[in-house]
């Protein structure tokens, strides 16, 4: 059997799972070593925009080169963090493009801005899969975001009625913050879907190749 995918974590793999960890820009060697010693997504974090931005985005041009890395992200845009939102915007709007010139699919980090994001996807046309991860919001969110082509990741707090209507095509399963293994949250969105783990795992890692493929080595 295929293990689990865990989509988005900021830990390392515990057994049974496959993580996509997530390299939060700037880092350090150590753990720019630790994290793309597997596969790994990188971005620049809307809480945490560095003031020599351009620096970041530099080491994020350079890691995201890398074989391993599976995706640009997370970054996005957050109301209520204290970081200007103008310079969330730019940065966002620079690290989509970065996801568009490596062929990268993008993790979105997205609270209460779902009216700019859908408007800077709208602007910018992102050739490449994005995915909104973390995604606990209603199901009339989730049917807007999917009609405009986004990818939803559940994590372990979600909206049930919104984990059941995702098509099976757009959908992943992570951990974030959650230090547990991500196949008790498989066992809960298949039983919710009417599956089973195993079908909704296949499901989930034939997605990954699916927003993977346009991956410029
Ligand atoms: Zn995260």
């Amino acid at each position: 059997m295929d293990l689990y995918l865990n989509f988005h974590a900021h830990r390392e793999a515990v057994p049974g799972e496959t993580v996509i960890r997530n390299l939060l820009l700037p880092a350090g060697k150590d753990e720019e070593d630790a994290i793309t010693s597997g596969f790994f997504s990188a971005g620049i974090h809307p809480w945490h925009l560095p003031p020599q931005a351009d620096e970041a985005l530099r080491q994020l041009a350079r890691v995201a080169a890398h074989p391993r890395c599976i995706a640009i992200g997370e970054t996005g845009l957050d109301k209520i963090c204290p970081t200007p939102f103008a310079l969330q915007l730019a940065l966002f709007e620079r690290q989509l493009a970065l996801a568009g010139t490596t062929g990268r699919p993008a993790v979105i980090h997205c609270v209460k801005a779902w009216d700019e994001l859908l408007a800077t996807a709208k602007r910018t046309r992102p050739a490449i899969a994005c995915v909104i991860h973390g995604f606990r919001g209603k199901p009339r969110l989730a049917e807007s975001l999917l009609t405009h082509g986004f990818y939803l990741s559940f994590g372990p707090r979600f909206n049930p009625e919104s984990l059941r209507l995702c098509p099976p095509g757009r959908l992943f399963l992570e951990t974030d913050e959650d230090p547990h293994s991500v196949d008790a949250l498989y066992h809960t969105a298949a039983s919710l879907r009417g599956c089973s783990p195993e079908s909704l795992n296949a499901q989930c890692l034939q997605n990954l190749r699916d927003i993977t493929q346009t991956v410029k080595k």
